[in-house]
């Protein structure tokens, strides 16, 4: 067997495996990029480029999308239903019913949840000392109470100027 002849099948057999390998790459390709592509012109494209013998599916490798569509869609789900979960924490105490986190007020049974700021008028949480948008300090709810009804009515004016935003009579109840 001569020189010629090893060349000659060698050659043959990268042919063939070339012209085997064209196929498959493709139809690798077409497979792939229907599990990661949705957009039609996105995936012509992609094609288009995959029919290149061999160099073809290997740029379609280096530029496809990393992620599968049906990855990023559980992705997208799940990311929502955290959303929703963070949400969905508050509830009203005294119906247990859901309440947005600005509500003032229970919609369903009219608890209060909140008091705007006095300042910047944001809903802030009954707990908190300080209103976290503004830095505006929340003077603590005994201060505003009246421990006689009577007081409620007939505020000093000194006081009424930076209580004006609380309604009084309402603390009373
Ligand atoms: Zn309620
Ligand atoms: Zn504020």
């Amino acid at each position: 067997m001569g020189v010629n002849t090893v060349f000659f099948i060698a050659s043959h057999t990268i042919q063939l495996a070339m012209l085997l390998l064209w196929p498959l790459s493709f139809a690798w390709v077409v497979v792939d990029s229907g599990r990661r592509i949705r957009h039609r012109g996105q995936r012509r494209l992609a094609l288009a480029v995959a029919v290149l013998p061999l160099l073809g599916p290997l740029l379609y490798r280096a530029f496809r999308p990393p992620e599968y569509v049906e990855d990023r869609r559980l992705r997208e789900a799940q990311r929502r239903a955290l959303e929703r979960r963070e949400t969905a924490g508050s509830r009203c105490p005294s119906c247990r019913r859901e309440v947005r986190p600005d509500f003032l007020s229970c919609a369903h049974c009219g608890t209060r949840l909140r008091e705007p700021c006095r300042s910047c008028g944001e809903p802030l949480d009954l707990l908190w000392a300080c209103c976290p948008w503004c830095e505006t300090e929340v003077e603590s709810p005994p201060a505003f109470q009246p421990l006689h009804p009577a007081w409620a009515q007939t505020p000093e004016p000194s006081l009424a100027a930076g209580r004006a935003a609380a309604p009084a009579p309402e603390r009373a109840a």
